[in-house]
């Protein structure tokens, strides 16, 4: 189940308090301990579907717990840019 790089979802359990926007915007991937409240990771490779609410998870998150590993974007291919190949 390689088709391209997926997203990385890490958590920050010593920044979270425990607000719970992540688990109300993308329940499939977080959660809360009982005890405590504090953020518990379900899925750290999400699905491509639910990626978009992910990053928005991260942009609610009031501390600053959850990040993201995002692959690099794949460079268009434009062709060789190097030296032309010399005449001889
Ligand atoms: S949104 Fe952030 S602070 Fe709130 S529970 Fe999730 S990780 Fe913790």
């Amino acid at each position: 189940m390689t088709e391209g790089a997926a997203v990385r979802v890490r958590v920050n359990r010593e920044r979270c308090c425990g607000s719970g926007n992540c688990v109300v915007t993308a329940p499939e991937i977080f959660d809360q301990d009982d005890e405590v409240g504090l953020v518990l990771l379900r899925v750290a490779e999400p699905p491509p579907d639910v990626a978009d609410r992910v990053r928005q998870a991260v942009d609610l998150c009031p501390a600053g717990a959850i990040s993201l590993d995002e692959p690099p974007p794949q460079p268009e291919h434009t062709g060789f840019g190097g030296s032309p190949v010399p005449e001889g």
